[in-house]
């Protein structure tokens, strides 16, 4: 290692200065393996590995590409992508991980979810209690400091062994889609863009700034920033379900008890994690009181955008994916969520947004790394 890398190197702000510095938050270390935090570590492992593709890539003018990445200690759920010091930070709250696994274990309460793994028929598939979404459940009462009551709260956890052990798995799988989400705010050179372009200090999955959201009126300059995130926020979704699944079809997965799974099942977990990120993503803002905010697409379109993205750009290059995915839908669609969006039955993307998009796509090949 030459003099010179040494000096780059020492420049890079470990992830937990830019969490203190930049965020003023501390970082998460989930510490020693254990039944309660090997989720966090093993998916972020897994994501580390996964993203050393990126390693070398630069963008037009040469900067070369350097990311950290790490889970943030918040109790709200959200991700975020930022540059820092010429270095981008991707990074997790902690509760959105907790969120997705409570999600994930309530989704294989349900006998129509994979109903081929495990004694499906002999789970309860309970409906929700207290209006509570599943994700929802124990933020609200962490936040409210109650603890989470084992004899009360027994019905969200699949009876069977193998299901729970598939829900844990499940949980991985929709941690992976937000790390590759955030890591494609950075390697197609959306934050970038944004910073320099004076839109945006950096790309949340929900508003961070409570009070100004859905009080002012927005100027025309606010409605093309908008605009131009929601682009931003598709782009970031496609290239994540893509890589979400081409991890699957390439055989990449990493963690040793999802590549065990026969291709179908790993295949349709990676799927149904992107659509119950997606979803979540409604809960949380409904539970955050941020219905309205207008840099993010609804997560009822970002849901749409992604099973186009499948329908469009996967089944023809996989034979009988199409049937595949639409049982995929279905499991989703039938599990006892009040309000739950029905995906599978989108429309045709109109063609302005499709234009919007690709525009916004060229723009970005300035800020792109490759
Ligand atoms: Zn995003």
């Amino acid at each position: 290692m030459g003099i010179g890398l040494l000096a780059e190197q020492d420049k890079i702000a470990p992830f937990e200065v830019f969490t203190s510095e930049r965020l003023n938050t501390p970082v998460y270390d989930p510490g020693e393996r254990s039944e309660e935090t090997q989720t966090f570590i093993i998916a972020q492992q897994s994501f580390r590995q996964l993203m050393g593709w990126t390693k070398g890539l630069r963008n037009a003018a040469g900067d070369e590409l350097i990311i950290q990445s790490g889970y943030i200690e918040r109790m709200t759920p959200n991700a975020v992508a930022d540059r820092y010091q010429g270095v981008h930070y991707i990074g997790m709250h902690q509760a959105l991980l907790v969120s997705c696994m409570e999600f994930a274990l309530f989704a294989l309460t349900q006998s129509c979810v994979f109903p081929n793994v495990g004694n499906a028929a002999g789970e309860a598939s309970p409906e929700l209690k207290n209006g509570k979404a599943p994700g929802i459940l124990l933020l609200d009462k962490t936040l409210r400091g109650e603890t989470v009551q084992i004899d009360q709260d027994h019905w969200r956890i699949p009876k069977d062994e193998n299901r729970h052990v598939l829900a844990v798995y499940l949980a991985m799988l929709m941690a992976r889609y937000i790390w590759l989400h955030e890591l494609a705010h950075c390697t197609n050179g959306h934050v970038a863009y944004v910073q320099n372009a004076g839109l945006a200090l950096r790309l949340y999955e929900v508003a961070e700034e409570l009070s100004v959201v859905g009080f002012k009126p927005k100027a025309d300059t606010d409605k093309q920033r908008d605009k131009i995130i929601r682009q931003l926020e598709y782009d970031a979704d496609s290239s994540a379900f893509f890589g979400l699944c081409q991890i699957q079809l390439n055989d990449l997965e990493n963690i040793d008890g999802i590549k065990a799974l026969d291709i179908v099942t790993r295949l349709g977990m990676s799927i149904f994690a992107a659509y119950a990120v997606t979803w979540l993503f409604e809960e949380y803002q409904a539970f955050l009181d941020l219905k309205n905010d207008p840099s993010h697409p609804t997560p009822y379109d970002r849901l749409q955008h992604l099973a186009r993205g499948a329908a469009n750009e996967i089944a023809p290059k996989v034979d009988g994916f199409a049937e595949f995915h639409q049982s995929i839908c279905d499991q989703f669609n039938a599990m006892a969520i009040p309000g739950l969006y029905q995906v599978g039955k989108a429309a045709p993307m109109d063609s302005e947004r499709e234009f919007e998009l690709h525009a916004i796509k060229s723009a970005m090949d300035k800020w792109r790394f490759y």
